[in-house]
This record gives structure tokens, sequence and C-alpha cells, in this order.
């Protein structure tokens, strides 16, 4: 089976020492029944305090430090485990963040999340969002699919791409094209179900109930809310077994895009640096809850 990556993916490299917002902070991260097996049969002294530093319930993971760090973060802010042992040690989760994969009926698909603050940059910086490339390539069969998304959503990727339209006509264009209009369901019940969501961090909360539909970004602004659409249709769209599923999915994006425009305009993000951890909020907060995506699935259908 190939696997393919948007063209940007290659550029990604995990800037460790130098991340803001590193994800070996505030996370409990799971350790896979192989890798525990490695540091327990590993003869190093590293191998033994990475086993002891592991809790065994309710799935086995690294307990964290005090401070909420995991316990093999230095204070350099590398990872021990490479340092000692190697990248070979890392857990599955660890290997492959900020990775997330789409089975397609043309094989896997490959991206970056957002909720990796160097991922999102690239991200946001890149215009080449609807080019792929393959990537690698492995041994396992492709999957059997009875509805293909692929050339659908990659007919909204080449809106989002279009040089002859703005901001406001491309979303215009999506919106006709597939029947989807966040507008249709009021600021007020966005707001009830952004209230009702589970929250890692209750102050992202309070934060996320600026949404509104009718923020319009300047200019500047339209570049980046036009990628994040992007890479929200990448992730998300790619998923849809259905052509009701296409519409239920891209409203999600949507909706994504328009919460991440709100948070943008209300904290007058003015540069892209201001404008990353507001998207890592979002994904942090939603993405990685699979409840939140479901309940804002469920409003779509
Ligand atoms: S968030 Fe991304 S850049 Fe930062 S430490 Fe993790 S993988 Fe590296």
């Amino acid at each position: 089976m190939k696997i393919y990556a948007p063209k940007y993916y290659s550029k990604f490299k995990c800037i460790s020492s130098k991340c803001t917002h590193s994800c070996c902070i505030g996370w409990e991260i799971d350790v896979d029944k192989a890798t525990l097996r490695k540091y327990k049969t590993c003869k190093h002294p590293y191998a033994k305090d990475v086993f002891k530093s592991i809790a065994k319930k309710p799935t086995p993971h690294f307990k964290l430090c005090k401070n909420g760090n995991c316990p093999h973060l230095d204070e350099n802010g590398l990872c021990k485990v490479i340092s000692n042992l190697g990248e070979n040690y890392l857990c599955n989760i660890s290997k492959e963040h900020p990775r997330f994969y789409n089975q397609t009926p043309y094989g896997l698909e490959v991206g970056l999340g957002v909720s990796c603050e160097e991922a999102c940059r690239i991200i946001l910086n890149s215009n080449d969002f609807n080019l792929f490339e393959e990537v690698e390539k492995d041994a396992s069969p492709i999957d059997k699919f009875d509805f293909n998304p692929i050339p659908l959503r990659n007919q909204i990727l080449d809106i989002i791409a279009r040089k002859d339209l703005n901001y406001q006509e491309k979303i215009q264009i999506i919106s006709n094209e597939f029947s989807i209009s966040i507008q249709s369901i009021s600021d007020k019940n966005w707001k009830n179900l952004l209230n009702s969501l589970e929250y890692l961090d209750n102050s992202h909360k309070e934060l996320f109930l600026c949404f509104t539909t009718t923020y319009l970004p300047t200019q500047d602004k339209q570049i980046y809310l036009e990628r994040i659409l992007a890479y929200f249709v990448y992730r998300y769209v790619s998923k849809a077994r259905s052509l009701e599923e296409i519409k239920q999915y891209l409203g999600l994006c949507m909706f994504l895009e328009k919460l991440v425009c709100s948070l943008i305009e209300s904290k007058n993000a003015s540069n892209l640096e201001e404008i990353i951890p507001l998207i890592i909020s979002v994904s942090e907060e939603i993405e990685y809850s699979e409840d939140n995506i479901d309940e804002i699935l469920f409003d779509l259908i």
C-alpha cells in the first residue's frame, strides 16, 4: 500500500528545545505493549528508569512530574529516552506525534496535526495544500470502500487554492456547492453547543464563547484561515463514507474555521505567532476529544 501526504509534510522536523508548547508537557502519554516489553527487557540502566516511570493503570502511561512535565524531558527540553536509548525506544504515540492517518481507496494518507506548534507553523505558511506526494510504501493491502470521498475532497481543496477568488467568494462557492451553511444554526445555538463540550482547560471554554459566524477577517488573516480550512478538510472530509457524511464533515470543518476566526478577531491576534496558540487550543480541546467531535457532528446531521 502506498502512503501519501500533502507536499508540506516533508518540511516537518520537531523543534524540541525551541518548542514553546511542548507535547512533552501536560499530557499523560500512553505506552504501547511492544515498547513496554522493550523497556522491560533492555539491559541499559536508563531503560530500567523508564520502566519504573510507567503507571500500569488504566492503560500503561508515563507518570507526569509534579510540574506536569514528562519525566524524561530534560532541563534543555530534550528527550532523555532518545539521548540514552535512541529514537527506536520511543513509544508509538511519541514516535508518531503530530501525525494522523486516514485510510482512503488509494492507500493511506498521513498529515500533520495542528496541536504541534511547528506543524501549525508549516501548515499556515504553505500554499501547496492541494498537492500530494507519495512518502512511503508498505506491503499491507488497501482497504475496500463503497464510497470514495477523495475526488470531492480534492474539489474543495482546489476551490480553496484558487487565486482568482477572494476568501468570501471561496466560502460562498463551497457552501453553495455542498448545500452547507453553518449560519443556518444561530450563534446562540453554536455557543450552547460550545458550552456543553468537555474541556481540558476551562479558560478555553470562556475563550470559545466569543464564537460568531459574523466576523469577517481582515485580508492579512484570510490567507491563514484558508490554509487552516484546507487542513481541516484534508483531515476530516477524507473520513466520509457517504455523500451525507461529506456534508457533515465539511460542516465540522467550516465550523472549526469560524471558531479559529472568532478567536483571532476577539483576541486581535495580528501575526502568525499570536495566531498559532489559538489554533492549538482548538486542536487540543476539540480535535483531541472524540466526544466533542461527535457532539458537533451530531448537530450537523
Ligand atoms: S509540539 Fe511538535 S515541535 Fe513541539 S516538541 Fe512536540 S512534536 Fe516537537
